[in-house]
């Protein structure tokens, strides 16, 4: 099942993808309390109807979960995208988190952020978590995903490399574009997903994350031993080689680039760069 969160004449719903349209749930809260509650929900959810749906291009979809209560995200989990970095790779899970506030929505504008020129583009797998849970062994880690979604680690080069700890040049606002909508577990392989990341048409991404260093799995082990993970927590998985900062010479996002993050099966997202006001 395909959940997405969106605006139709200016009213909030979460619907159903079904093809080219959606279908209203009519659920009133929010998707983390959907999430929550979803063994209970996902009969009537299965059994809702075609009638009243809307084609998906009359409504605005918005980011699946608007606040989550953590966002996680793993740096050089990919062998390609570790070379092109000149690291090694880590023995041990490198962690960083976004915060909730840079979350934005699947086709909403990506902003540069005032007096800074390095904004870079990372296609990720991103798991939402389902189940809460704590010391969540691997083998068990696929119970607690409720399921998937495309998102860019968008990064301000500059400000992650200023010091040892990455996550301010990870938080800026609208720097964590998710959707566009959320893929339930039970339809994804999370291991054999082709992605891929286009700026104004080029690809500059392309992998599959078969090729993770350490698998979805291990993530949720390694975490979870720290935290408890609770309903709507992302993780993002990762992101392959191709960055902007790698090439030769740097390219770097402008105005009016559009960044475009595929993940087969789970859809694309698409942005384009905007100078701050
Ligand atoms: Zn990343």
């Amino acid at each position: 099942m395909k959940i997405a969160t969106y605006e139709q004449n200016g009213v909030a719903h979460i619907g159903i993808v079904r093809g080219e349209t959606i279908v209203d749930t009519g659920f009133a809260g929010s998707m983390i309390d959907l999430i929550a509650r979803w063994d209970e929900l996902r009969p009537a959810f299965d059994a809702l109807d075609d009638r009243g749906a809307a084609p998906l291009a009359a409504v605005t979809l918005t980011a699946p979960i608007a606040r989550p209560g953590k966002i996680f995200a793993i740096g050089l989990n990919y062998a390609d995208h570790i070379a092109e970095s000149k690291m090694e790779t880590p023995q041990r899970q490198v962690w960083f988190t976004k915060a909730q506030t840079s979350i934005n929505g699947p086709f909403a504008p990506i902003l540069i952020a005032k007096n800074t020129f390095t904004a870079d583009y990372e296609v990720e797998l991103v798991a939402v978590i389902g189940k809460r849970g704590k010391h969540i062994p691997a083998a068990q880690a696929h119970e607690h995903v409720f399921g998937y979604c495309v998102g860019n680690d968008v990064t301000e080069r500059m400000w992650q490399h200023a010091g040892p700890q990455w996550s301010l040049g990870k938080s800026f606002d609208t720097h964590a574009p998710i959707g566009p909508w959320i893929t339930t577990a039970d339809e994804v392989d999370p291991h054999s997903l082709d992605l891929r990341c286009l700026v104004n048409g080029e690809l500059r991404q392309s992998s599959n994350t078969r090729h993770l260093v350490f698998d979805l799995w291990q993530q949720i082990e390694h975490l979870s031993a720290a935290m408890t993970l609770e309903p709507g927590d992302l993780i993002f998985t990762g992101t392959p080689g191709g960055i902007g900062a790698a090439m030769d010479p740097r390219q770097f996002l402008k105005p009016g680039d559009v960044v475009r993050c595929e993940i087969d099966g789970l859809g694309a997202i698409e942005g384009v760069m905007e100078a701050e006001a």
